[in-house]
């Protein structure tokens, strides 16, 4: 905390993935004594850089940007940028962090980073984006390539904004290389990429359902946010034969107890994607409740999947949940519950998945754009959802392996954190102290 203070969310990612390390360690001296987590708490780069650009009055904007380079033990550096005004070092380095122990669970050759910029793309007009995104790409090209270091989106980069991002390093660079993952397809982009966060976290949840002679057959879920990783998760949950009651974004939730349809899913994106709206509009629009200011955690639901962002699920949502009689939750965002509400699944025995391992479908499908570009393939849409099912089962089976307790019950977030650290500390290990 003295090295990097006022990083509290940096601090939190860290605490609960070294509370999970610790008593492994001590079990496997192999890990001991090599520095190990001295090393994986300090990002091989921070590269922190200005941006300036002209709106549309012709006023200069200057907004900060950032690239944390985590870790290239396994691969090159690989991770989403988000444009979002509350992004900071500590958001991203958490953020990093994380994101090299999911690319290790994926199996594929990816190391861990993540960046992006406090600038705010609600109320922008599209030239605006455009020229944020080439400003940032302006300097993002000294310290980005297909072998080094290789971002995709996150909150508030969709394939819009990649698309920006990815002309101009063409034009800069002269090179059509896979610089970004993401991409919209005739960029280049993959099948089932926009798809794969959603359908993944849900596929993940079915296994421990499965697991636990469940399925989402006939499950009441609810879900947070309304973008990329929720509109997904709402698709394949309702494919599965669940009732998905909620969705919500960062100004309230809307209930809707009949739950969505393709019809309304179909307006929701038409809203968010189309039109860049509001889930209040989405409300009006179907005729359904909008609960201002409201997380969708206290409406009882049997199996929940938070979707929008860190620390949206805290101690006393995770209680009304498990009072409601939660038996699932899943994140298919990133750190979107607290610590305590974390524990408190655990706890009362809620099957419980951190996002490392249950969001992983997507950075697992940019490793197979990666594939695919380099290649100069594009494979069709069923192998490359079959790969992702099979990614999302193998981390499953990560999980069982190292989280089993002796009671024969799951730990998924001690199985997630020792499975992907195995993988990048035996790499490290094997290419000495560097
Ligand atoms: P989007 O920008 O498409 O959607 C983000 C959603 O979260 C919006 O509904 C947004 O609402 C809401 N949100 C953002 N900030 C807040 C906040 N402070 N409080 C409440 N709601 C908020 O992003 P994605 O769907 O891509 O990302 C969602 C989460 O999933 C993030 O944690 C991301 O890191 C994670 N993730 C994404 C992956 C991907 O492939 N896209 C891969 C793995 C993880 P509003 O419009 O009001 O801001």
């Amino acid at each position: 905390a003295a090295r990097n203070p006022l990083q509290p969310e940096f601090h939190q990612a860290v605490t609960e993935v070294f509370e999970s390390l610790w008593p492994f360690i001590a079990n496997n001296q192999k890990y001991a004594g090599q520095g190990l987590l001295e090393r994986l708490v300090e990002p091989e780069r921070i590269i922190i850089f200005r941006i300036s650009w002209v709106d549309d009055k012709g006023q200069v904007q200057v907004n900060r940007g950032f690239r944390i380079q985590h870790s290239m033990a396994i691969g090159p550096y690989k991770g989403g940028l988000r444009f979002h005004p509350s992004v900071n070092l500590s958001v991203l380095k958490f953020l990093a962090f994380e994101q090299t122990f999911k690319n290790a669970l994926t199996t594929l050759p990816m190391g861990g980073a993540k960046g992006g910029s406090d600038f705010d793309p609600k109320g922008k007009s599209q030239g605006e984006v455009m020229r944020f995104c080439q400003a940032f790409a302006a300097e993002l090209v000294r310290h980005v390539g297909a072998d080094t270091d290789v971002p995709a989106g996150d909150i508030g980069v969709g394939g819009r904004e990649i698309g920006f991002l990815t002309g101009y390093i063409k034009k800069l660079t002269n090179r059509a290389d896979c610089v970004f993952t993401g991409k919209p397809l005739h960029l280049g982009g993959s099948l089932i990429r926009p798809e794969a966060t959603g359908y993944g976290t849900v596929y993940f949840a079915e296994e421990m359902l499965n697991e636990a002679k469940k399925s989402f057959q006939g499950m009441k879920v609810s879900i947070s946010g309304s973008g990329n990783v929720a509109q997904y998760a709402i698709e394949k949950a309702m494919a599965l034969g669940a009732d998905v009651v909620t969705c919500s974004d960062s100004a309230g939730t809307v209930y809707d107890p009949e739950g969505f349809t393709p019809e309304k899913l179909a307006i929701l994106m038409d809203i968010k994607n189309v039109q860049y709206g509001r889930v209040k509009d989405y409300a009006e629009k179907i005729g359904a409740e909008y609960l201002e200011g409201a997380r969708p955690w206290h409406i009882p639901v049997e199996v929940a999947l938070p979707c929008a962002t860190q620390n949206e699920l805290d101690e006393n949502d995770a209680k009304a949940l498990i009072a409601n009689g939660v038996v699932c939750v899943a994140e298919g965002a990133n750190m979107p519950s607290t610590i305590e509400a974390a524990k408190a699944f655990e706890a009362a025995g809620v099957l419980f998945a951190p996002g490392k391992a249950s969001n992983a479908g997507g950075v697992a499908t940019s490793g197979l754009e990666m594939s695919q570009n380099a290649a100069r393939l594009a494979w069709p849409r069923q192998e490359v959802d079959q790969r992702l099912f099979q990614i999302m089962r193998g981390i499953h089976q990560a999980c069982l392996e190292y989280g089993r307790r002796e009671d024969g019950s799951i730990s998924y977030i001690q199985g997630a954190n020792v499975a992907g650290f195995v993988k990048v500390a035996d790499a490290m290990i094997a290419q000495g102290v560097v």
